[in-house]
C-alpha cells in the first residue's frame, strides 16, 4: 500500500535534506523510497445484544486462530534467523494471552461491544496498564508497541483483512514507514529491501532488532519522516550515523558507497573472526560471556562466540502478564537455557523487578522514587514466599550444568546473608522432595549500589563472585536518572569517579581471591573494555551482538597498553579528559571497530586519524 505525502515537504537544496534518527541496524544504503502509510485497521463500532455474545466471542477465537496461523506462515518464511523467529514466537504467544482475551470478553460481554471494536477497547486499556512507568522508557514504549501490533493482528483477522503492509517490490528499494510489525519485518525477506527508516522506534525496538538480524541498515526514530520523504525519492539511510538524507547531490552518493563498502569489508571480517580465542595481542585470555533476557537469546549468544551467560535477567518472566510465573514455569525456563550453553557457566540473576521495570502481577505500590524504592534484592526479600518460588527453579536448573546465583542491587552484607539462607532452604525443598541439584551452587553478587562499592573488601569474603552492574552504578553514584535521555551525556562510563570504583571492587576481590566480571553496557563499548583490562578485569558481559567486535578489540592490544591508558585515564579530572585520551591513543588501532568502517588507505589519502594520537 504505497502512498505519497500530501502536504508539501520544505524545498531541498543540492546537498539533499539531512534527517536525523536513531541508528538501528548498521550499515549504508542508497535507494528509491516507498513510503508505506499508517495502516491502521477500520472497523464499525456495534453494540451487540446479550444473546449476540457467545457468537462474536467464536469469531474472536477463530480470529486468533487465524492470526497465529498468518504469523506461522510467515515465520517458516523466515529461514533459521534466531531473533526473528524470537519475537514472532513472542507474538504467537501474546496472541493468546488470557489477560488481552479476559478483556476482550469482559468487553464482549459486559459492555456488549462487538469483536472488533472489544480488540480495539482491551488493547487501549492493556496499554494504559505500562503507562504508570516512566513514558520515555524504551523497554515500556516498545511493550506498548508490541500490544499494539497483536491487537492490529485480531483486528485485521476479524476484518478478513490479513494482508501484508509492504507491497511486492520489484526493484532495490528503501522503506520508509511509521512502523513496522515484525511480520511485515520479517517477510522483506523476500523482497529486494536495502534499508528501513521508521519514524518511531528505538534501538531495542522489533524493527531495530529484526533489521540487525537482517542485516539491513536501519535508521529508526526520525521524526516527521513521513511528511519529508516521497515515494520515489533517492534516499541514503546510514545506518552507523543515525542519520537519512533526502535526495541528496552526487558527492553524498559516492561518499555513501564507499562508506557502504567499508562497513561490508568490517562486518566479513568481524564474522570471520568470532570463533578465534578471547586474548589480548600478548596472550592473555579475557573470558567474554552473553547477557540475555530470554531463553531464545542463548541460542544466539553461542552463535556469536559467547562463552557462557554472565547475566539472565530472569526478572522478564515476569512482565507482560496477569499472574506470577510458576516454578515449573521457571525450572523449564532456565533449564532450556542450560541446554543450549551446555557445560559453558550461567549466571542467572534473582529477579530485579521494581524502578523502571514495572511488573503488573507484583501490584507494586506507585512510589515517589522508584529508583530508590522496593527494588530488586529488597522486593525479594519482602516477598519470601516468590523468592523462594524462583530460588527453587534455579537450584533445579542446576543439576543441568555449570549455574550460579546473582543478587542484584545489594547494599548491605545482611541482604547477601538472608538471601543465602533463604538459598539454603530452597536446597533443603527441593532435596526433600528428592529433586536433583548441584552439590554446590555459588552466590555472587552484582555490585552496582556505592556502599557494595565502599564495602567490597567484606563482601569478598562472603559473596563467591562480583559482577559490576555500572548501568546502575553510573546512575546511583553520580545521581543521574538512567531513564533521563536529556542527562544520558552525563552518565558517562569514562567518568573518573566510575574508574576508581571499578579499580577497587577489582582489587578487592583480587585480595580474596573471587572472580569480578562486568555486565553493565560498559563492557560494549571498545575504549571503555581496553580500560576494564587495564583497571584488572578479566571477565566481561554484554548483549550477544557486541561480541564480536570487543572481541576483535581485545586481540589488537595488549595487556601493557591497556594497564598504562588504565593508569593515565585515573590520573584525569574529568569525564572528557579520559575520553580523549584512550580514544587519542586507540583510534588508529581500532578506527574501524570505533566507526564501524573498514578503512584501507590510499596511497595519496590522509589518515582518518591525527598522527600525534597514535604518540
Ligand atoms: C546494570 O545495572 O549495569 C545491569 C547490568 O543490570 P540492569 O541493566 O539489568 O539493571
Ligand atoms: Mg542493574
Amino acid at each position: 500500500m504505497a502512498s505519497s505525502s500530501s502536504s508539501r515537504p520544505p524545498p531541498r537544496g543540492a546537498t539533499g535534506l539531512l534527517l536525523r534518527g536513531i541508528a538501528g541496524s548498521p550499515g549504508v544504503a542508497v535507494g528509491p523510497a516507498l513510503v508505506v502509510g499508517d495502516v491502521r485497521t477500520t472497523y464499525i463500532r456495534r453494540h451487540i445484544t446479550a444473546v449476540q455474545a457467545d457468537g462474536e466471542m467464536a469469531r474472536i477465537k477463530r480470529a486468533v486462530d487465524d492470526a497465529k496461523a498468518s504469523l506461522k506462515e510467515v515465520s517458516a518464511s523466515v529461514p533459521a534467523i534466531q531473533e526473528t523467529s524470537a519475537i514472532l514466537d513472542a507474538y504467537f504467544v501474546m496472541l493468546g494471552d488470557p489477560l488481552l482475551l479476559a478483556r476482550v470478553e469482559k468487553k464482549i460481554r459486559q459492555e456488549k461491544k462487538c469483536a472488533e471494536w472489544a480488540v480495539a477497547a482491551a488493547s487501549e486499556d492493556i496499554v494504559q496498564l505500562f503507562l504508570p512507568g516512566n513514558p520515555k522508557d524504551a523497554y515500556l514504549i516498545e511493550r506498548r508497541h508490541d500490544i499494539e501490533f497483536v491487537c492490529d493482528r485480531l483486528l485485521r483477522a476479524l476484518v478478513g483483512e490479513d494482508r501484508p503492509t509492504v507491497p511486492q517490490l520489484d526493484e532495490p528499494t528503501v522503506l520508509v514507514a511509521r512502523d513496522l510489525s515484525p511480520a511485515d519485518t520479517a517477510g522483506l525477506v523476500k523482497e529486494p529491501v536495502i534499508a528501513l527508516v521508521t519514524e518511531v522506534g528505538t534501538r531495542t525496538s522489533h524493527t531495530a532488532i529484526m533489521a540487525r538480524a537482517l542485516e539491513l541498515p536501519a535508521v529508526v526514530g526520525v521524526a516527521d519522516v513521513l511528511r519529508q520523504v516521497r515515494t520515489g525519492d533517492t534516499v541514503i539511510v546510514d545506518g552507523l550515523r543515525g542519520e537519512i538524507i533526502v535526495n541528496p547531490g552526487e558527492d553524498a552518493v559516492n561518499e555513501a558507497l564507499a562508506r557502504s563498502a567499508r562497513h561490508m569489508a568490517f562486518a566479513r571480517g568481524l564474522l570471520v573472526a568470532r570463533n578465534r580465542p578471547c586474548v589480548t595481542r600478548c596472550g592473555v585470555p579475557i573470558g567474554l560471556k552473553a547477557n540475555v533476557e530470554l531463553p531464545s537469546e542463548a541460542m544466539l549468544a553461542m552463535d556469536h562466540g559467547a562463552e557462557g551467560i554472565g547475566l539472565y535477567r530472569t526478572e522478564f518472566v515476569f512482565i507482560d502478564r496477569a499472574t506470577l510465573p510458576s516454578e515449573e514455569e521457571q525450572y523449564e525456563m532456565f533449564r532450556a537455557v542450560m541446554d543450549v550453553v551446555g557445560s559453558k557457566p550461567v549466571t542467572l540473576r534473582t529477579f530485579d523487578i521494581g524502578g523502571d521495570k514495572f511488573v503488573s502481577s507484583f501490584q507494586l505500590p506507585a512510589e515517589m522514587n522508584p529508583a530508590l524504592g522496593l527494588r530488586a534484592v529488597r522486593l525479594a526479600l519482602s516477598r519470601p514466599d516468590v523468592f523462594l518460588t524462583q530460588l527453587r527453579a534455579m537450584v533445579r536448573a542446576s543439576a543441568h550444568g555449570d549455574l550460579r546465583i546473582m543478587i542484584p542491587m545489594v547494599a548491605s552484607i545482611q541482604e547477601l546473608r538472608e538471601v543465602r539462607r533463604l538459598l539454603h532452604v530452597a536446597i533443603d525443598q527441593v532435596s526433600a522432595a528428592g529433586q536433583a541439584h548441584a552439590t554446590h551452587i555459588p552466590l555472587g553478587i552484582m555490585v552496582e549500589v556505592p556502599s557494595a562499592v565502599v564495602l567490597a573488601d567484606l563482601f569478598a569474603r562472603e559473596a563467591e563472585f562480583f559482577s559490576l552492574g555500572t548501568n546502575d552504578l553510573i546512575q546511583y553514584s553520580l545521581a543521574i536518572d538512567r531513564t533521563n535521555r536529556s542527562l544520558a551525556p552525563l552518565a558517562s562510563s569514562f567518568h573518573p569517579a566510575i574508574l576508581r570504583m571499578v579499580q577497587s571492587v577489582a582489587a578487592a576481590g583480587r585480595v580474596q581471591g573471587i572472580p569480578v566480571a562486568v555486565c553493565g553496557a560498559m563492557a560494549s563499548d571498545p575504549l571503555s573494555a581496553v580500560l576494564l583490562v587495564g583497571l584488572g578485569l578479566r571477565e566481561l558481559s554484554m548483549e550477544a551482538a557486541a561480541i564480536p567486535e570487543i572481541k576483535e578489540t581485545i586481540r589488537r592490544v595488549t595487556l601493557q597498553e591497556c594497564e598504562w591508558a588504565a593508569e593515565a585515564a585515573l590520573a584525569c579530572d574529568t569525564a572528557d579528559a579520559v575520553e580523549e585520551l584512550v580514544a587519542g591513543r586507540f583510534a588508529p588501532t581500532l578506527y574501524d571497530l570505533l566507526t564501524g568502517e573498514t578503512y584501507t588507505l590510499t596511497p595519496t589519502e590522509p589518515p582518518p586519524w591525527s598522527p600525534e594520537d597514535s604518540a
